[in-house]
């Protein structure tokens, strides 16, 4: 079982929400079990993109790279680059042969929370928002989209059912739980 990931930003949990449709399913969760256990070591983030050293269950290290161009980020906060999920250039030097391991998305995660850690854009995107903000429907839309588009994993997941939850935290894993329970049916 692994820890719930809880958003302060509404944008990030969405950023991280289009980011797992680029996966293979149960790659992001072995991601998340990676972050959640603490195996992400020397991490380095710049403007440019983030290193890190991702030790896996076996303790064996890999090396994660990953670079984004400035033209394809978006300000997020005062300073933040955003940079657009479907553009990231992922290496990492374990043997899997899919553009994203979990080595890969547990540096993702790492990142990313850092990034909500820091907490700037909170006034913004409030946590006790009520599912009425700009930030809550655009990721109501985005689900809507990925529902009706032709993406195996979400074909039959119901997007009704996000919008019985109480407020903006939704967490990319319990989106991805569900999708993975449907697909699992
Ligand atoms: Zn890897």
């Amino acid at each position: 079982m692994v820890r719930r990931l809880t958003f302060r930003s509404a944008k990030l949990a969405n950023w991280l929400s289009h980011f797992v449709t680029n996966m293979k399913k149960n790659t992001f969760e072995r991601g998340i079990g990676l972050f959640d256990k603490h195996r992400v070591w020397d991490y380095h983030a710049s403007e440019n993109g983030l290193n890190a050293s991702v030790e896996d269950l076996h303790n064996s290290f890999f090396q994660v790279h990953i670079r984004w161009r400035k033209e394809d980020c978006e300000i997020y906060g005062t300073d933040q680059l955003l940079p657009n999920p479907d553009k990231l250039d992922c290496f990492c030097d374990c043997p899997s042969d899919g553009p994203y391991c979990e080595h890969v998305t547990a540096s993702i995660i790492y990142w990313i929370m850092r990034l909500d850690d820091r907490n700037e854009d909170v006034n913004a995107e409030s946590a006790a928002d009520q599912g009425d903000s700009p930030a809550y429907q655009n990721l109501m839309t985005r689900f809507a989209g990925l529902v009706r588009s032709e993406t195996p994993s979400y074909q039959r997941f119901d997007a009704n059912k996000l919008r019985l939850l109480p407020d903006v935290q939704t967490t990319a894993e319990q989106i991805v739980k569900s999708v993975m329970t449907r697909d699992d049916q």
